[in-house]
This record gives C-alpha cells, structure tokens and sequence, in this order.
C-alpha cells in the first residue's frame, strides 16, 4: 500500500513557542517498497512516523494510505485504518503480565477478530517469526531477539498493509539485529508490506532499505535508492 504526503506540515506548540517539526510538499512511499528514514535526533523521523501511523494530524496538507485519505477520515474509521498500521519498537513494547500468546491475543480481541479463530491466527503468526514453541511463555523469559519476533507477530496481526519500524534493531546484537532484518525482508517478499524503518545504524539502512530518505531540520534533503545514497559523491 503507498504512502504519499502532499504539502504537509507539522508544527507543535511547546511553552508558548512553535515549533515546526515537519515540512514535506511531496513524498511518496511506494506500495511494497521498504523505505529508510535516516537523520539525525530532531529532524523529524518520529513525527512522520506517528503521521503514518494515524497517531497524529498535520498541522496542514493531506495524507493518502492506500486509497484512504487518512487526513480526511472521522474517528470510527480512523481507528479501523489503524489496525492496518503494524509498528515495531525498540523497547518491543510488549505487556511484561501476559503470555506470548496474550500479548498477541490482546490486539486480535481489539480488532474484534473471531473469537473462536484468535487461537488458530496466534499459531500462524508465532510459525510465521518461528516461536511457535514459546506461545505460554512470559515475556521475561525470553532474549530481545525472541522479545522484537513477539512484536513482530503481534504487528502483523491483523494484516497490516504497512509496517513502521523505530529503532527495532537498536536494542539487539549484531547477530541477532541479522536474524531480524531477514525476517523483516521475508515478511516484505512474502507478505507484501510495505515496510518504513527509521534508525540511526547506517547498516541496518543498506542492508534492509531499498530507497533512502535523508531528513534534516523537518525536511527531507535528498532521497534516492539506498546504494546511490551511500556511494561517494
Ligand atoms: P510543559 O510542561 O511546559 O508543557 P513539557 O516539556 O512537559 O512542557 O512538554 C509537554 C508535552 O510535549 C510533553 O508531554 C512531551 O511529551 C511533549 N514534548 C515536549 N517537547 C518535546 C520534544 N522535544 N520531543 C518530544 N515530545 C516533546
Ligand atoms: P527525530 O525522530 O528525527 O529525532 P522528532 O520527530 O522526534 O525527530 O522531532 C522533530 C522536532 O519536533 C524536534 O525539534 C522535536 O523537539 C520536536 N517535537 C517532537 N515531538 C514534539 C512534541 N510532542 N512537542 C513539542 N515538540 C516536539
């Protein structure tokens, strides 16, 4: 599903000052490509997230997710569009009380998934990250690779069309941040997600992104296919 920003903006109101996190007259995210967003703290990458993900507004300009014009979308339907937006995190996110499978369970029952279909979808999706045998576990007991293929589970429950990704390998070794990455470019071949990764580790860029967005001061400064972005000028 594409993503595609026309004249927005963002501006947030902090102690009485504005302050203008976001400025893009023109950004398109295709349907199926996965997308890097890299810069520096500040410059925005967090705040074009959280307008994919329906958790904010623009200040100004219109957002298309799919056919949807999400900046035209009332309550009810915003919240349904949500549960097409998976996300993953760096922290994983998960709910330290609950089971694998509860941790999942929980966002099937939200979206209102048959109840008598919950169980069934969790197997599919633990077989999917390769977990399958620790549903019943806790999440203390698990390593932070396991932890973020929990989140990427419970992400994809309910069959995103998108899947945005902050920081999720920031946490995890080297070796494990590969495991993670292959699983990432599995569920975009596979699944046909498309797939938008903020982070500040370069070789998590070019080794998952095809196309690269460099933001800077709320813009994005250059953007191009990730092998041109990283070859010397
Ligand atoms: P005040 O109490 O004067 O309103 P705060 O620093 O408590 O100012 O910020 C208000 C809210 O805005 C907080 O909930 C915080 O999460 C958010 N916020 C403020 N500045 C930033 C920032 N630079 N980055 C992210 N969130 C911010
Ligand atoms: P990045 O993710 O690249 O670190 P952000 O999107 O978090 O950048 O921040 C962009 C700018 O917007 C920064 O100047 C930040 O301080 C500001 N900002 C982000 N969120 C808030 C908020 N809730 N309230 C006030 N300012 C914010």
């Amino acid at each position: 599903m594409s993503i595609v920003f026309k004249d927005v903006s963002k501006t947030y109101l902090h102690k009485g000052k504005e302050i203008n996190a976001l400025r893009l007259t023109n950004l398109t995210i295709n349907a199926g490509e996965i997308f890097g967003l890299i810069g520096f703290s500040g410059a925005g990458k967090s705040t074009l997230l959280r307008l994919i993900n329906l958790l904010e507004a623009p200040s100004s300009g219109t957002i298309h997710v799919g056919d949807d014009e999400v900046t035209a979308l009332n309550q009810k339907d915003l919240r349904v569009k949500r549960q097409k937006i998976g996300m993953i995190f760096q922290q994983f996110n998960l709910i330290e009380s609950k089971t694998v499978a509860d941790n999942i369970a929980f966002v099937l029952r939200a979206a209102k998934y048959p109840k008598a279909e919950i169980d069934g979808r969790i197997d599919e999706l633990l077989e999917l990250v390769g977990l399958s045998e620790k549903k019943t576990v806790f999440p203390k007991n698990l390593s932070g690779g396991q932890k973020q293929r929990v989140g990427i589970a419970r992400a994809l429950a309910n069959n995103p069309d998108v899947l945005l990704s902050d920081e999720a390998t920031s946490a995890l070794d080297p070796e494990t941040t590969k495991t993670i990455l292959n699983l990432l470019k599995r569920i975009n071949k596979e699944l046909g997600i498309t797939i938008v990764v903020i982070t500040h580790e370069m070789e998590v860029i070019k080794e998952l992104a095809e196309r690269v967005g460099v933001m800077s001061n709320g813009e994005i400064i250059e953007m191009d296919d990730v092998y041109k972005i990283f070859s010397e000028p």
